[in-house]
């Protein structure tokens, strides 16, 4: 452990020093309750043994001001001081003391208590480490449940989420809303002539695609299911939408994925429909619903292009 001493006497530092670098610690010294402070502030500290009289701040002042630093951490501070009454001891133990040991120093208590402590430590850095363990794989667990593993866009629980909230928001505030979704073309071809591995390739790619297309933070693009996705897009009307649907074509044309067996290009093409609230409809399934039926539309009147509701 890298355990920090603090007494004014440097022979009662080099004494403690002996005493307790054989037992493998390492030794820092704090000449006063200031020095302390800066140290346990700037470096990480495993146990603290410290004097009571001190110039300047003593002992439990020192103390207090160490467990105030580090409210959400905690690591042993043993006191080592002459003073014997059961008002100091008391003063100790609340400014954040956790033993209380007397001098002249015995040695072998100040070992064993250094031990009795270092276990605690020790067990309450197992229980740290397993909880940042359990936060990461919770952040791990969040990611898997709104995200697409193959795209890393929000996948379809994310957006049927967004979209619900964003129509409310939109309805509450009198302001339009845009929901694009939009589909491969002949994508079964696709996986037919360059295999499935090649497909979720293409998918990748087409998302990072869809994923760049929108510029505003608010915007959301989703993998929706298979080769379908879906752009939420707040507070834009049909103009705007289109804007940003006609986009989204051309910027998957633009990629220019080799696609053979494609009917309509010799690249992977997307067929696009649009859907903008203004007020018509009350539920956000029936925003989406018509967004499907101008996909429909795109695909019945030849696919790679947009059509709107
Ligand atoms: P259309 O132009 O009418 O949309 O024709 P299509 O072939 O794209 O439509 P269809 O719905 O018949 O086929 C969609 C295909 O997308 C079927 C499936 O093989 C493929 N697909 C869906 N999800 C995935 C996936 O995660 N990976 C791969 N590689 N292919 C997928
Ligand atoms: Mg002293
Ligand atoms: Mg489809
Ligand atoms: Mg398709």
């Amino acid at each position: 452990m890298k355990v920090l001493v603090v007494d004014d006497s440097k022979v009662i530092r080099m004494l403690v020093e002996e005493c307790i670098s054989s037992l493998g610690h390492e030794v820092i010294h704090a000449e006063n309750g200031e020095q302390a402070l800066i140290y346990v502030k700037e470096s990480t500290v495993d146990l603290v043994l410290m004097d009571v009289e001190m110039p300047g701040m003593n002992g439990f002042q020192t103390t207090s001001a160490i467990r105030a630093i580090n409210e959400d951490d905690w690591f042993p501070v043993i006191f080592l001081t002459t003073r014997q009454d059961d008002e100091s001891f008391t003063s100790g133990i609340l400014a954040g003391g956790d033993a209380y040991l007397e001098k002249p120093i015995n040695p072998l208590r100040l070992q064993l208590t250094i031990t009795a402590m270092e276990r605690i430590y020790n067990m309450r850095q197992k229980l740290k480490k397993a909880e940042e363990g359990m936060l990461k794989a919770n952040k791990e667990l969040e990611y898997l449940a709104l995200y697409d593993q193959l795209t890393g866009l929000a996948n379809r629980r994310n957006f049927d989420e967004t979209l619900d909230s964003q129509f409310k928001l939109a309805k509450r505030n009198k302001v339009p809303l845009s929901v694009i979704i939009c589909d491969i073309d002949f994508f079964k071809i696709y996986n037919d002539t360059y295999g499935h591995q090649k497909g979720d390739d293409c998918l990748a790619v087409v998302a990072k695609v869809i994923g760049g297309v929108s510029e505003r933070p608010t915007d959301k693009a989703c993998r929706y299911g298979g080769e379908e996705f879906t752009l939420v897009l707040p507070d834009t009307n049909l103009q705007g939408g289109l804007l940003i649907a006609e986009k989204l074509r051309q910027a998957v044309f633009g990629a220019n994925i080799k696609h053979e067996g494609s009917k309509v290009a010799p690249c992977v093409t997307l067929s696009v429909g649009l859907s903008t609230y203004t007020g018509q409809v009350q539920e956000a399934d029936e925003l989406l619903k018509a967004a499907d039926d101008a996909l429909y539309r795109a695909k019945e009147n030849g696919r790679n292009r947009v059509e709107s509701a």
